[in-house]
């Protein structure tokens, strides 16, 4: 992932660094190739004029003139802002719970939304030593069940017995029920997705929210589309004020321009990265490591 804009920002930065001395030409400069790098990786063009804006004024200033490494110093500016815009501090699941804490995966459909229930369930059982209880509330393709039942007898976590002549917002009650009843820490609701926002579904998942208060909603992005997943993230938020985001396919995401973007648009950070088919290929997302793996 990343590696086009990490070649191109590595070109610019060799160049800062076997410069002794910058002044504001030669930052000027930099910068426009900076801005190329993150436009070619399709990042969105407000949040790449605000960066170098920040990068610029930073960069100008006297101190980094005037020390001995200016290229460096530019370089590490450079570094915090890309920590900054990918978010920052790492923000990990909200998981404090009276009862049974509630996961609610919203997204488009192919999104990876079912993949990614089956990870988490994964991590959580395994990483932080939770017992949880998938759940498909995705009545409209009775494949979409069974896919999630398939992926609860792979991983041994038990599945709510969901039928496709139920309603969603009657699953997801009665499952958080049934997790507090057999004490399930932990409630995984995968929500049907449409291949394009529509309103009975935004109106289906506000009224879930509605019903069972999830401590989380994680928008389940598929990386590779780039500003449409970060557009189609917006409008989910919009409705449903998500938590956080998972990036998936991240693996076959060589540019980086939904992960570059969707946390200044957004303001919703980025929890976990998908990177790859198996279910164990899922990473907690930590903005300053993607950083260094970008300038790496
Ligand atoms: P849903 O319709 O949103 O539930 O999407 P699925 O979970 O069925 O995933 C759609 C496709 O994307 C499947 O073929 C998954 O194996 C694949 N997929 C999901 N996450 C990832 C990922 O992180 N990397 C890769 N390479 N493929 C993924």
């Amino acid at each position: 992932m990343f590696e086009s804009l990490s070649d191109r920002l590595n070109g610019v930065f060799k160049k800062f660094r076997g410069q002794g001395r910058l002044d504001e030409e030669n930052i000027q400069a930099g910068l426009r190739e900076v801005r190329l790098a993150l436009l070619e990786a399709d990042v969105n063009y407000k949040v790449v004029k605000e960066f170098v804006d920040r990068v610029r004024e930073r960069a100008m200033g006297q101190d980094v003139l005037k020390s001995l490494t200016p290229g460096q110093q530019v370089v590490k500016i450079v570094h915090d802002e890309l920590v900054d815009l990918l978010g920052g501090e790492h923000q990990d699941l909200e998981l404090r719970a009276k009862g049974p804490a509630v996961i609610m995966m919203v997204g488009l459909q192919g999104s990876g939304k079912t993949t990614t229930t089956g990870k988490l369930a994964l991590h959580l059982r395994k990483d932080r030593k939770m017992n949880p209880l998938m759940v498909p509330a995705d009545v409209y393709r009775p494949a979409a069940i069974e896919q999630l039942m398939s992926l609860g007898r792979q991983l041994d976590v038990p599945v709510f017995q969901s039928t496709s002549q139920m309603n969603p917002v009657d699953i997801a009650r009665n499952a958080v029920a049934q997790a507090e009843a057999e004490g399930q820490d932990v409630v995984l609701l995968d929500t049907a997705g449409r291949l394009h926002i529509d309103e009975h579904l935004m109106e289906e998942l506000a009224n879930i929210k509605a019903a069972v208060n999830p401590n989380e909603i994680l928008f389940v992005a598929d990386a590779m589309t780039g500003q449409d997943a970060v557009n189609v993230a917006q409008s989910f938020n919009d409705l449903l004020d998500i938590s956080g985001i998972v990036l998936t396919k991240m693996d076959g995401d060589a540019r980086g321009g939904a992960a570059l973007s969707i946390k200044s648009v957004t303001d919703k950070p980025i929890k976990f990265v998908g990177l790859g088919e198996k279910l164990s290929e899922i990473e907690a997302f930590h903005p300053d490591r993607i950083a260094g793996r970008i300038l790496g």
